[in-house]
């Protein structure tokens, strides 16, 4: 049954067995306010952006009203919280549905901020303007950088404070997702499921994500080589343009490869693979260089749910979804390397290759130079045009280095112009800078000023469009004696 507003939705998580989600009751808010709309996102969800800026739509945003089919809950996970296992759920969270396009595909559509759930523990379930605002932004940016990712439907403003260390302005975020299965719904349904009910979710897994699988020998280790192969590519893609989560729990870790949980990432400006951005992450447990092998321990909890699945002998299924878990670093180093190889414009393959970009890392993170403008003065004519004042292209060892890149680049059949090509669609002329993303989100937060969030959004939806006003983005910011801070 449709609407004028064009909803769609189906609960197909909801006809799991009763422990994997609770029923909500809707609250109310005091002044729901529009704030941001994806239009883009609403037409590809089949919605009627126009109708969703009414009333009746902001009350379903603000999660006061209900489309029809809805069906309200929390769903429930465990996770490791920084190596440490604990129940979690969905505690600030509600998923109305899933939303069937236009073009047959299924989105989760979940309200997050929308208040208590059985799943709060002591939280208040609810979020502030700032934080959902930097999701949606930092969300959007990373679907246009060609990353799997959650996306972001709307903010709207509640009318209602929430207090953290002063009064802030409530918000609710739409969030729209392949799902929300996580690492951490497996941990929780072996846990305090039965094997049964593993079972049950692996099969739904199976059915919503990797339906080609079902015809399989063994479905469940080929779900696990899935998810192991989508983590290897995501975390690959990660790295590459400098992102880093900042809380890789496995609650936080998708079976379908997106990124989700917008808390504390935050990109890397000057390269070093040591930086940390999270106030909280003191032993730099999920800092840049650490994504990797943290992405593998997080597949391994995944790979433990598994094991009764696998194999009645359970020596036997212990060692398949070891060796599956084994293949994790090859399968990542691969789309690294392939990725670093494009980004300095090679199209083939050389032994040594690995060791002209590890040198160039090297030298980027001795001269401290900016991880994304390196990249972008290497596209542009593969002459240096100084985006950053950087004492590494003054550097007689970046020279030499650089004379080994081009010995190397004509050592292959493409043109410069060819290069140059493939060069700018894998370096980002614009990422959100940090120092930027805390500009935009003051101006919408503390001035009701939406323009220059609204244009850093613009800029962001072309990050490889090497074009003027993307060009003003670029500047890296200031030296610092206070690293920037980021909190969940
Ligand atoms: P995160 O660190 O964002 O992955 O969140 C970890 C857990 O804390 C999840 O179960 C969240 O639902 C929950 N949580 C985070 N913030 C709140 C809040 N304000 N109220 C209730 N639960 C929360
Ligand atoms: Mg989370
Ligand atoms: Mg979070």
């Amino acid at each position: 049954e449709k609407n004028d507003i064009g909803w769609n939705l189906e609960n197909s998580y909801a006809k799991l067995p009763g422990l994997f989600y609770t029923p909500l009751k809707l609250e109310t808010v005091s002044a729901p306010k529009l704030v941001i709309l994806n239009h883009l996102l609403a037409e590809n969800l089949g919605l009627n952006a126009e109708a969703l800026e009414g009333q009746a739509g902001i009350n379903i945003l603000a999660g006061q009203a209900l489309p029809a089919n809805a069906k309200p809950i929390a769903q429930a996970y465990a996770g490791h919280q920084f190596g440490y296992f604990t129940m979690l759920g969905d505690g600030r969270a509600m998923l109305i549905g899933e939303q069937i396009t236009p073009a047959g595909e299924r989105f989760d559509i979940q309200l997050k901020g929308s208040g208590r759930t059985p799943y709060s523990r002591s939280g208040d379930g609810k979020a502030a303007l700032g934080p959902m605002l930097r999701e949606y932004l930092i969300s959007e940016a990373m679907h246009y950088l060609g990353i799997p990712t959650s996306r972001s439907l709307a903010v709207v403003t509640t009318g209602d404070p929430v207090y953290r260390e002063n009064p802030l302005k409530g918000a609710v975020l739409t969030r729209v997702a392949a799902s929300h299965l996580r690492v951490g719904t497996f941990e929780y349904a072996a846990q305090w499921g039965t094997t049964a009910d593993v079972k049950v979710l692996a099969d739904y897994t199976i059915n919503r994500h990797f339906p080609l699988l079902q015809s399989e020998q063994n479905a469940y280790l080929g779900l696990l080589d899935e998810v192991i192969k989508a983590q290897a590519a995501l975390i690959a893609k990660w790295q590459l343009v400098g992102f880093i989560h900042g809380v890789m729990n496995t609650d936080n870790v998708t079976i379908s490869g997106e990124t989700i949980d917008y808390g504390p990432c935050a990109f890397m400006d000057h390269y070093d693979p040591t930086t940390v951005f999270s106030s909280i992450d003191l032993q730099g447990r999920y800092a840049y260089r650490n994504q990797p092998n943290i992405g593998l321990w997080n597949l391994a909890r995944l790979a433990e749910t598994l094991i009764p699945l696998v194999n009645d002998n359970q020596e036997q299924a212990l060692k398949l979804v070891e060796d599956s878990l084994r293949n994790f670093p090859s399968l990542y180093q691969a789309d690294w390397l392939q990725g670093m190889r494009l980004k300095l414009g090679i199209a083939n393959e050389e032994p040594e290759d690995e060791r002209l970009i590890a040198d160039l890392l090297g030298l980027m993170k001795e001269y401290q130079a900016d991880y994304t403008n390196t990249f972008v003065d290497l596209t542009l004519e593969r002459t240096l045009d100084k985006t950053q004042s950087s004492d590494l292209y003054e550097s007689d060892a970046f020279k030499d280095w650089l004379n080994r890149w081009q010995a190397r680049l004509e050592r292959q059949e493409q043109t410069d112009n060819e290069i140059k090509q493939l060069m700018k669609q894998v370096n980002p002329v614009v990422i959100p800078r940090n120092y930027q993303v805390e500009i935009v989100l003051q101006a919408a937060n503390e001035q009701d000023d939406f323009k220059p969030l609204q244009q850093l959004l613009t800029v962001l939806q072309s990050p490889y469009d090497y074009n003027a006003l993307n060009q003003q983005y670029m500047t890296p910011p200031e030296p610092s004696s206070h690293p920037y801070k980021t909190y969940c």
